[in-house]
């Protein structure tokens, strides 16, 4: 009856007469009925068996693994280079090296902000239309970015494919494949102006027919990047001028930014 007795209610009046000591330096605990003694060491050892499993997990346990993110991959495509030189922008100035630059510029802004780039050329190179294609479809990117450049005209000029939009099929045709991603690159283009717009500079918007592009198998855009002219035509920002160039880099990395935000807002919500 001795182990009853500690679950009926006489146990806590029985108890009264348990010593308790708490010290500094350890806890007694005495009483005067076996069975208590008895359930007493029993709960002990339990609780010692839950701390060392508590003590053991927490030693073994990982970090919670990160939630998964989507993957997100940009191409930027230096247009032009090597035995291409591309059109002469002054008279120390040729599109092949601008365009290259942009495109080191432009890699390390989005590179800073956690965007995966893959670029095209990396040097003075002469890459094929088709290599070029080859690259951004092999890094099933996001999105592309052609990027020229021209003396004439003002601001940026957008360029999206002038193929006519396709549904998507499985074996797409060779420098024809854009077609079934002109829809997602005319929305690309569309928040590319949004972005460039809001940085204070020209775009214009237009469809042409691209080597390289109209082979891509992702959402692409041509940016050719002209001087900032004022109102009467003059000059207001050269190609040339390193801050123009961080100003169209800063740009096109926002928008960038916002195209990936769209993508995992579209990803997450179907
Ligand atoms: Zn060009």
């Amino acid at each position: 009856m001795r182990t009853r007795h500690f679950l009926t209610e006489s146990f806590f009046a029985d108890c009264l007469a348990t010593e308790v000591n708490f010290l500094p330096s350890r806890l007694k605990i005495r009483c005067s009925f076996a069975g208590c003694k008895r359930a007493l060491r029993g709960c002990l050892a339990v609780c010692a068996w839950a701390a060392l499993a508590v003590i053991a997990q927490s030693a073994s346990a990982q970090p919670a693994p990160a939630a998964p993110q989507a993957r997100f991959v940009v191409v930027l495509d230096a247009a032009h280079g090597g035995d291409d030189t591309g059109g002469r922008l002054s008279e120390n100035q040729v599109e092949k090296s601008f365009t290259l630059a942009l495109s080191v510029r432009l890699r390390s802004l989005l590179a800073a902000r956690g965007i995966q780039v893959v670029t095209t050329r990396e040097s003075d190179a002469t890459v094929a239309p088709d290599k070029r294609a080859e690259i951004a479809n092999h890094a099933q990117a996001q999105a592309c970015l052609s990027l020229h450049a021209s003396a004439s005209g003002s601001g940026v000029h957008l360029f999206t494919s002038s193929l006519t939009p396709v549904q998507p099929t499985r074996f797409a045709a060779w420098k024809t494949a854009q077609a079934a991603w002109v829809t997602r690159s005319l929305a690309l283009a569309g928040v590319l102006n949004s972005a460039i717009q809001h940085a204070g500079m020209n775009v214009t918007l237009g469809r042409i027919a691209l080597p390289a592009v109209d082979s891509m198998t992702c959402p692409a855009v041509a940016v050719e990047v002209a001087p900032e002219r004022g109102a009467g035509q003059q000059i207001a920002a050269g190609l040339d001028s390193p801050d123009y160039q961080a100003h169209v880099a800063e740009a096109l990395a926002a928008a960038i930014l916002e195209w990936r935000t769209e993508a995992w807002r579209t990803e997450a919500h179907p």
